[in-house]
């Protein structure tokens, strides 16, 4: 037996782990000290009830003759199919319904999709990122470049004709940086993947957190995407289904490799390896996209984009630099007197009791970066902030 030697090429997970040796070591030693987390990547608020009353509805119906399923269909059911392709009507992009494939969620599928693309692609990987796309990529073996997400360029990188990929990936709005590219920005990423024979991987995760129109929502907006990008997307930041899971993967027919659509290699990688995403969940997921679904998980965002708001506001009171938080729930932020992320971790810890995420964890360019994010409860986001105003910088 051999093993797959790359895993041997994976960094310690080693960030959220020294977070939470820290803040258990703090607070060992500080029994009564109050310590609230902004580090928090997790939806706090419960499911919305549309997509609870549809999910009890569903198992009511599974426990019936007439109502019971079994396996479902390789693309998932065509009822949440449709009321996806009604979503990107919002955003003008139309879809075909058997472009959509149901997921149990984004992370499952930036890893999965790599089953279709070759271990001796390039890949290209800004940094600082969300660690999935590299870690998945290490184990695959495939050779990676990095792009340097930074303050020169407003943590949105551009593409650098000098740099050969043939695998891009684009997270917009990003995890961890907040920054949202515009239409403009992208277009020069479609450019650049047509023009190299690439496909990019575009992790819409956040998007349903753009309330700037002039934003794009979707790859699918800018011309010439359909014939490079894939979508993935999910369900877990806009309607709180981190646990309950579901999220969705668009692979155009106009995606080709010469004349081989990549649509019908990832229906026969689906077919293969997953047998879909339960009934009942979709049900749930379905109900996401109805008038009233999509009002309460709107509900949910404006709660932690209010939240955002608070944060935002402190930092610019103190003259704290950062980006985000206005089209996404992370605010990024340049560490105050020029302390390194680790430095300034402890800082917040010691002096404000707080918790947040060290931008080094995400990459070199995120040293003497910090990450905050707006999903906890109004109340200790109130009382951080109040903190975090009375510290000394
Ligand atoms: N993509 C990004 C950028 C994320 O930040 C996350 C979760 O935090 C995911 C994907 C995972 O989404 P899911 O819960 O659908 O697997």
């Amino acid at each position: 037996m051999k093993i797959n030697t790359n895993y041997q090429n994976l960094k310690d997970n080693y960030l959220f782990a020294e977070i939470a040796r820290r803040v258990n070591e703090y607070k060992a030693n500080n029994p009564s000290a109050d310590v609230i987390s902004l580090g928090i990547g997790d939806v706090t608020l419960p499911l919305p009830a549309a997509c609870v009353e549809a999910m009890e509805k569903a198992s009511a119906e599974m426990g019936t003759t007439e109502g019971f399923r079994g396996y479902g269909p390789d693309h998932g059911y065509e009822f949440l199919s449709s009321a996806i392709q009604n979503y990107y009507k919002r955003f003008n992009v139309s879809l075909e319904l058997k472009e959509i494939f149901v997921s149990d969620g984004a992370k499952s599928d930036v890893s999965n999709i790599l089953d279709i693309f070759s271990a001796d692609n390039t890949v290209l990987i800004p940094d600082p990122v969300y660690p999935v796309y590299l870690d998945t990529n290490i184990m695959d073996g495939r050779k990676i470049v990095f792009i340097n997400a930074n303050e020169e360029n407003d943590f949105l990188p551009l593409p650098d004709k000098s740099i050969k990929a043939d695998i891009i990936y684009i997270c917009s709005p990003n995890n961890p940086t907040g920054a949202v590219y515009d239409r403009e920005q992208l277009k020069a990423w479609v450019d650049y993947a047509l023009d190299n024979k690439a496909v990019i991987l575009y992790d819409a995760a956040y998007e349903a957190f753009i309330s700037d129109p002039d934003l794009p929502h979707s790859i699918y907006e800018i011309d010439g995407a359909k014939k490079c990008a894939i979508e993935l997307c999910s369900l877990s930041k806009i309607a709180g289904f981190t646990g309950t899971r579901c999220g969705y993967t668009i692979v155009p027919f106009d995606l080709k490799s010469g004349d081989i659509s990549l649509n019908a290699m990832w229906l026969r990688r689906k077919g293969t390896k997953f047998n879909g995403v339960p009934y009942i969940i979709q049900r749930g997921a379905e109900a996401v996209f109805s008038d009233e679904g999509f009002k309460q998980c709107m509900q949910n965002i404006d709660y932690y984009m209010q939240n955002a708001k608070l944060i935002a506001d402190a930092l610019d009171e103190l003259s704290i630099k950062y980006i985000g938080g206005k089209n996404s729930p992370y605010i990024w932020l340049k560490c105050p007197g020029g302390r390194k992320s680790w430095e300034f971790f402890d800082y917040l810890l010691n002096n404000a009791n707080i918790v947040g995420t060290p931008g080094a964890g995400f990459g070199e360019n995120g040293e003497g970066f910090f990450r905050l994010t707006s999903f906890g409860s109004r109340e200790n986001i109130i009382k951080a902030v109040d903190r975090i105003k009375k510290l000394d910088f």
